[in-house]
């Protein structure tokens, strides 16, 4: 791979994805096989100003090698200190801010009893919850980006001899986040500035719903949270700094309210959950709830997916992106949310955003439960979008607005 570009995507990641403010510190979580790329960022951590960067090398065999040899009391009780160790950070004086890197292999729990991860990964959300506060209601700067592991390039690329297949998506991924240009910096402001313009045009027609509608047999209303804001790109944190939470991002996106949502909608892409790949989904919504559900493949594991809590089976998230995303132009299947979620139109089952609410990040749970926020452990974005996708609005003065025809933006 270009280590010019590779460089560009580190220097950018850090000091505009997450923006790292001198005096924080940086906790950097990044997988064993991209340590180069770990380091990377590390130095471009301290050039930015962080008086310390915490490096946690995650290493998914040995996650594998664990989920199936240990056992599920120690699995699904994490010890207090895994906790403290973001806590304290968090609050330290100076405070911190988050980048993670992912690059899992979608099946890399393929084979192992469903229910026993299922299990453990609840707890671990459980029992992590006061620490991903901070991140959901964007007290600190986060970022979420990706770079290439054979396993996950393999998945992306099956025709191609590993190496190769490596390179492609180091290449695509260059594509798909600005890179390529060689100006990651210019061309991010640019896409910020006309994400923000839509966000800011879909709030001033103050919506009451959205409908979705596809040759596929979609057909959903989403009546939307009370005080529902849009959102894109760019977000600011507590402390003032803007960042971009996710690195490649097209969305705007919003809060459903969590008993207005009705109608039939079908996943349009595959998605890999809990290390194995859900695929042709069809899911029915009465007051909010899901009331019936399908999948061609793995539909057990949508089910548990959609009992993982009472918030499980409700939306937390509605989001648009154009069937003509640098992401789906690129015609593939990422088996990685990051990218896949940003190639479609998608909703996600459980948790909503605070930050879409307006003032949201002050107001408590009961508030938030009041405004019809969604809550619960999970927060996964299934694909809905399609090429014929037609999205209207309501106005709460009962006007009809036309935001989307053929799967892209109509206003
Ligand atoms: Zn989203
Ligand atoms: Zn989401």
């Amino acid at each position: 791979m270009d280590k010019g570009l590779l460089q560009k995507y580190a220097d950018f990641i850090v000091k505009v994805g997450v923006n790292v403010q001198p005096g924080q510190a940086l906790i950097l979580r990044c997988p064993i096989l991209g340590a180069e790329f770990g380091r990377a960022c590390m130095r471009a951590a301290f050039e930015a100003g962080a008086r310390d960067v915490l490096l946690r090398y995650e290493d998914e065999q040995a996650a594998r090698l664990r989920m199936d040899k240990a056992s599920e009391e120690a699995l699904t009780h994490p010890m207090p200190s895994e906790l403290r160790s973001y806590l304290d950070y968090a609050e330290s004086e100076g405070g911190v801010c988050v980048l993670n890197i992912r690059a899992d292999d979608p099946e890399i729990y393929k084979g192992l009893d469903a229910g026993k991860i299922h299990r453990v990964n609840v707890a671990r959300r459980t029992f992590m919850r006061p620490w991903q506060e901070y991140t959901m209601k964007d007290k600190v700067q986060w970022c979420v980006v990706s770079i290439p592991t054979p396993a996950w390039a393999a998945a992306v690329y099956p025709g191609l001899a590993p190496d190769e297949a490596v390179e492609a998506l180091w290449d695509t991924i260059f594509a798909v986040c600005r890179v390529k240009g060689g100006d990651p910096v210019a061309a991010w402001r640019q896409h910020t500035a006309q994400t923000t313009a839509r966000r800011d045009r879909l709030n001033a027609l103050d919506l009451a719903s959205i409908h979705l509608a596809s040759a596929n047999g979609t057909d959903l209303t989403v009546g939307l949270a009370e005080g529902a804001v849009w959102e894109g790109a760019a977000s600011v944190a507590q402390n003032g700094a803007a960042f971009i939470p996710n690195i490649p991002t097209e969305e705007v996106f919003t809060a459903p309210h969590k008993d207005r949502v009705n109608g039939v909608v079908r996943g349009t892409k595959p998605y890999a959950y809990n290390g194995e790949v859900i695929e042709g989904f069809s899911v029915t919504f009465k007051d909010g709830r899901v009331v019936e559900h399908s999948a061609e493949k793995n539909d057990a594991l949508l089910g548990r997916l959609l009992a993982s809590d009472a918030g499980a089976c409700r939306i937390g998230e509605l989001a648009l992106v154009p069937a003509s995303s640098p992401i789906n132009r690129s015609g593939l299947l990422f088996y990685n949310t990051l990218f896949d979620e940003n190639a479609a139109c998608h909703i996600a089952f459980g948790a909503g955003y605070p930050i879409n609410i307006r003032g949201g990040a002050a107001l408590s749970r009961a508030e938030l439960n009041a405004a019809g926020l969604n809550d619960s452990v999970i927060h996964e974005d299934v694909m809905v979008g399609s090429a014929d996708m037609r999205i209207t609005g309501k106005t709460k003065t009962g006007e009809t607005v036309l935001i989307f025809e053929n799967g892209e933006w109509a206003f």
